[in-house]
């Protein structure tokens, strides 16, 4: 069966999420190509051959593209069976499936993957017999990487000299046994969270190594879900690699309850950390129900200074019970754990998203904040109160657009939205020194985030 494998865009990293599914639809003997979108750009030929496409939807963004790639991806490939795969797609079904899909795959893809091949090769119906989520423990396969672009032409990190370096990027584990209201994870995982077994991991980074990576991106939601299987595998990783760095997606709370764990981060070659530490106000912090309060935000960043590991926090800034004063704390608060180097402004931007089966909605009135699910942003939209704080918002994402298309440093961004924030309630402008911005840290090229709507460049590969 001839199987093309679709990553519309993954934040820069070269896809797990294709590369592992096809190496075992390679074993159960398809004939699989990879098109990887961020990159490439759909390949006609691939496709109008195509028995069986599968599209891999891990974050937002990538849903999007999808949405916008579907419709020619149909045209090119009338007779091939679409399935779209990954953590996006349950909460998505109905769309999806009005745009012609035929499978939807969450939580646990694989064995889903190659129960469609078996059913479309015993011509036993392309009508779904799979779960659309499925969370039994799989199998993994150590993934063949070779099908798609080299690692030098995915994000690579950067280091606070300016100096670059490639980098892998490793999925550890799925899923989160945290239950964080806004959260895409909580809705198809709700609370469990699976393992890749150890070898497939080493195996994984040592062809990622061999193949250039001087770092690696852990992917897992939260790499510390697991502390003595995350421990196990960087000890491995530095035994065998002791020159490779590498950086991890750990919650606050995590960090606080594995203080004592942070040292062996540190001397097994852990760089940075991404933090969702969202928002400075308790009181939202509980609506999203982070499990963390401000004060824990800060003794995370003083823990994790201590041992020499840098914080990368993440925030959604935006949210119904946002206030411009609010906002203006938040980033006061940046100002004053000298952050300003360590925030990606994208962070300063962003603004809460909804999706279909959200925790959120169950918070009791948050029906009546929200309104009808619009099929273009993939969400139910909300409007704030008080119009200024919508009118900031945009302001903000303006600002970090043409700094990105500029070129202009964390900084100088930070500094335009310092300015815009104030301007919104009217006040003047306080002056930012630069003993107040921070030490810049290592990063990626690409910054982590989950919700943006594509641009348009994102959109011109198909
Ligand atoms: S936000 Fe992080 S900690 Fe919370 S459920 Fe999602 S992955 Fe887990």
């Amino acid at each position: 069966m001839r199987v093309v494998l679709i990553n519309p865009y993954e934040i820069g990293r070269q896809p797990f999420g294709l590369a592992e599914p096809a190496t075992m639809l390679i074993e159960a003997g398809c004939k699989v190509d990879c098109v990887d979108l961020s990159i490439q750009r759909l390949n006609h030929d691939l496709l109008a051959n195509a028995e069986l496409v599968g599209i891999y939807v891990a974050m937002h963004t990538a849903t999007c593209i999808a949405v916008e790639a579907l419709p020619r991806i149909r045209e090119i490939a009338p007779g091939a069976h679409i399935c779209v795969y990954g953590l996006y797609a349950p909460m998505n079904e109905a769309l999806l499936r009005s745009l012609g899909v035929d499978t939807i795959l969450g939580g646990e893809f694989e064995p889903g993957l190659l129960s469609v091949v078996d059913r479309l090769r015993s011509g036993s119906g392309a009508v779904q017999t799979e779960s659309v989520i499925n969370l039994s423990r799989v199998p993994f396969l150590v993934p063949d990487r070779s099908q798609l672009p080299g690692l030098s032409q995915y994000a690579h990190l950067i280091m606070p000299d300016g100096a670059q370096k490639t980098a892998g990027f490793i999925e550890g584990s799925r899923g989160c046994k945290h239950l964080c209201r806004h959260c895409p994870i909580v809705p198809v995982y709700e609370g469990k969270f699976r393992i890749v077994p150890r070898d497939v991991i080493a195996a994984d980074i040592r062809n990622q190594v061999n193949a250039g990576a001087e770092h690696i991106s852990f992917g897992d939601p939260d790499f510390l879900n697991g502390p003595s299987h995350a421990l196990k595998v960087v000890r491995a990783l530095h035994k065998e690699f002791p020159r490779v760095t590498y950086d991890a997606t750990i919650k606050i709370t995590h960090i606080l309850q594995n203080q004592d764990l942070l040292p062996e981060l540190k001397n097994t070659g852990c760089l940075f950390i991404t933090s969702a530490v969202e928002s400075v106000d308790d009181r939202i912090l509980g609506y999203l129900d982070k499990g963390h309060t401000t004060d824990d935000f800060v003794t995370a960043v003083q823990a994790l200074r201590k041992v020499g590991v840098a914080l990368a926090p993440t925030f959604v800034p935006f949210t119904p019970w946002t206030t411009i004063l609010g906002y203006i704390d938040l980033l006061q608060q940046v100002v004053d754990l000298q952050l300003v180097e360590s925030v990606p402004p994208v962070q300063l931007s962003i603004r809460l998203l909804v999706p279909n089966g959200s925790y959120l909605l169950k918070l009791p009135d948050f029906w009546k904040q929200v309104e009808e699910f619009d099929a273009a942003t993939l969400g139910y939209p909300w409007r704030h109160q008080d119009p200024r704080v919508d009118k900031l918002q945009k302001a903000v994402q303006a600002c970090v657009v043409e700094a990105e298309q500029e070129g202009r440093s964390r900084s100088e961004t930070f500094t335009a939205i310092w300015r815009l924030a104030h301007r919104a309630l009217g006040r003047s402008v306080p002056v930012l020194t630069r003993d107040y911005l921070g030490a810049r840290i290592p990063r990626l090229s690409e910054p982590w985030y989950c919700c943006a709507e594509p641009t348009s460049q994102q959109l011109v590969s198909f």
